[in-house]
C-alpha cells in the first residue's frame, strides 16, 4: 500500500523482502535503469546495508528489524532513516516502550518487568493482581507474545507458552472500547493526528475498525488526539505512527503500544481520508508538506480479512460478494499462501451515515469465513 501511494507520486521504490513475487514487488518496479529489488530478508544485516546503498531515504514497515544496523548505515543515507533507529529500539522492546512512554508522562497503565522464572510471575501475580497480562517484550504480533495469566496455578504454562523470551507484566485493563490514532510527524518534529477509531480484536487481532469515533462525550475523542501526539513527540524521526488506546469507562485513555509505522487501524484513510496514512508516511519521510488527514466521508468501517485455514477460496468468496456491496473497496495482498489467522487482505466500506454503513458492513461479516479450530 506504501509502494501504490509512492507509485502516484512517481517516487522510485525500491524493496527488500524474500522472494520475487513478494506483495510490494508485485505492486511497483523500480523505475530507474539499474535498480532492482533485493531478495533478502529484513532480518540479514547485509541485506539492510545492501538497501541502504541504494536509497536518498530508508524506512521499514514493521519494527521487528535490526535497530543497530539501521543506525549503521543511517549517516551513509543522503535523507536519513525514518523512523529514527533510535525510536525503533525503544518501541521493538514492550517493556523500554512502556518505560519511556511513563517517564515522558504519557499515561501507560501498572506494568512491571518480570523474568522468566515461577517466582517473579507469581510475584508479579500477586503485585498487580489476577487476570495478569504476561507479555513478551520482543517480536510480539497480533498477539502471539500474550498470556492471559487467570490463576497462578498457570505460572509455568504461561512461560512455556511465551517460548523462554524475554517477558514483562501487565496490570489487567478492563477497558470499554479499544481505540487508535494514527499521528504522523514531519521531519521538523511537527505533528498531525487522523480521526479516533474503534478498533475490535477478535483472538488478539484486528477484525473490524470503525471511524470515527461515536460517544456521548465529545471531548474523548480530542483527548484521545492530544495524548496520541503527545506521545509520539517524544519519539524522535518522520513518518506515521499508529497509536493503540485502552478508552475507561471514565473517559480516560492508557496508551497500549505505539507502532512506529503505517497500521491496520489506519488502512480506512487511503478511501476515507482527504491523505491516507502512506501518502503521509511519504510526504513525511520526504519532507514534502504534510497532507489533511481530515475525514471526507461521514462513517466508514474496515474489515480484515483473516485466513480460516489453508483455503484462499473462502477469503475469494468474501471479497465477490463484496464487489456487489456499495462502498466496499476491496484489497488482497498477494501473499502467497492463506494460513489461518494471516492477514490476506481487507476491506474498506464507506457509507453516508453510520446506519448505512451497518448495513453494508454486517452484509460482509456474514459472508466471511468461519476459523476452524
Ligand atoms: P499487535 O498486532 O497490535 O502488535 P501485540 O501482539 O503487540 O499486537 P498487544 O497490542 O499488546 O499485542 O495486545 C493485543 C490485544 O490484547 C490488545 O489489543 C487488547 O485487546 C489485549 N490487551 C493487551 N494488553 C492488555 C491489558 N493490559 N489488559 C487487557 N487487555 C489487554
Ligand atoms: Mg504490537
Ligand atoms: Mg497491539
Amino acid at each position: 500500500m506504501l509502494a501504490q501511494a509512492a507509485s502516484l507520486l512517481n517516487i522510485n521504490v525500491v524493496i527488500l523482502d524474500v522472494g520475487a513475487n513478494a506483495p510490494a514487488k508485485q505492486v511497483v518496479s523500480p523505475r530507474s535503469p539499474g535498480l532492482a529489488h533485493i531478495d533478502g530478508s529484513f532480518a540479514d544485516s547485509a541485506k539492510i546495508r545492501e538497501l541502504a546503498a541504494k536509497v536518498d531515504v530508508l524506512t521499514v514497515e514493521i519494527e521487528h528489524v535490526d535497530a543497530g544496523v539501521l543506525q549503521d548505515v543511517e549517516r551513509a543515507v543522503p535523507l536519513g532513516v525514518h523512523p529514527s533507529p533510535s525510536t525503533i529500539r525503544v518501541i521493538q522492546d514492550k517493556c523500554v516502550q512502556k518505560q519511556h512512554l511513563a517517564a515522558h508522562g504519557c499515561p501507560v497503565s501498572t506494568f512491571m518487568e518480570v523474568e522468566a522464572t515461577a517466582a517473579s510471575v507469581t510475584s508479579a501475580a500477586e503485585n498487580l493482581g489476577l487476570p495478569l497480562m504476561l507479555k513478551s517484550r520482543t517480536l510480539a504480533y497480533d498477539g502471539r507474545g500474550n498470556y492471559v495469566l487467570r490463576e497462578t496455578t498457570q505460572v509455568q504454562e504461561a512461560i512455556a507458552a511465551l517460548g523462554g523470551r524475554p517477558l514483562y507484566a501487565e496490570k489487567w485493563v478492563p477497558f470499554v472500547k479499544e481505540i487508535a490514532v494514527m499521528v504522523v510527524r514531519s521531519a521538523a518534529g511537527d505533528v498531525a493526528s487522523y480521526p479516533v477509531v474503534e478498533t475490535v480484536q477478535r483472538d488478539n487481532i484486528c477484525h473490524l475498525v470503525f471511524a470515527p469515533l461515536r460517544s456521548g462525550d465529545a471531548t474523548i475523542a480530542a483527548r484521545a488526539r492530544e495524548v496520541a501526539e503527545a506521545s509520539v513527540k517524544t519519539l524522535a524521526g518522520a513518518g506515521v505512527f499508529g497509536v493503540e488506546m485502552f478508552l475507561m469507562h471514565d473517559g480516560s485513555v492508557f496508551i497500549n503500544e505505539i507502532a512506529p509505522r503505517p497500521h491496520n487501524s489506519g488502512h480506512y484513510t487511503i478511501e476515507a481520508c482527504e491523505t491516507s496514512q502512506y501518502e503521509n508516511h511519504l510526504r513525511a519521510i520526504l519532507s514534502l508538506p504534510l497532507g489533511s488527514t481530515a475525514l471526507k466521508v461521514p462513517s466508514v468501517a474496515m474489515v480484515n480479512l483473516l485466513g480460516a485455514s489453508d483455503d484462499m477460496s473462502e477469503i475469494n468468496a468474501v471479497v465477490a460478494h463484496a464487489l456487489s456491496v456499495p462502498g466496499a473497496a476491496v484489497h488482497l495482498y498477494g501473499k502467497s499462501e492463506c494460513r489461518k489467522g494471516r492477514k490476506m487482505g481487507h476491506i474498506t466500506v464507506v457509507a453516508t451515515s453510520d446506519a448505512e454503513r451497518s448495513l453494508r458492513i454486517r452484509s460482509l461479516l456474514e459472508h466471511l469465513p468461519t476459523p476452524s479450530s
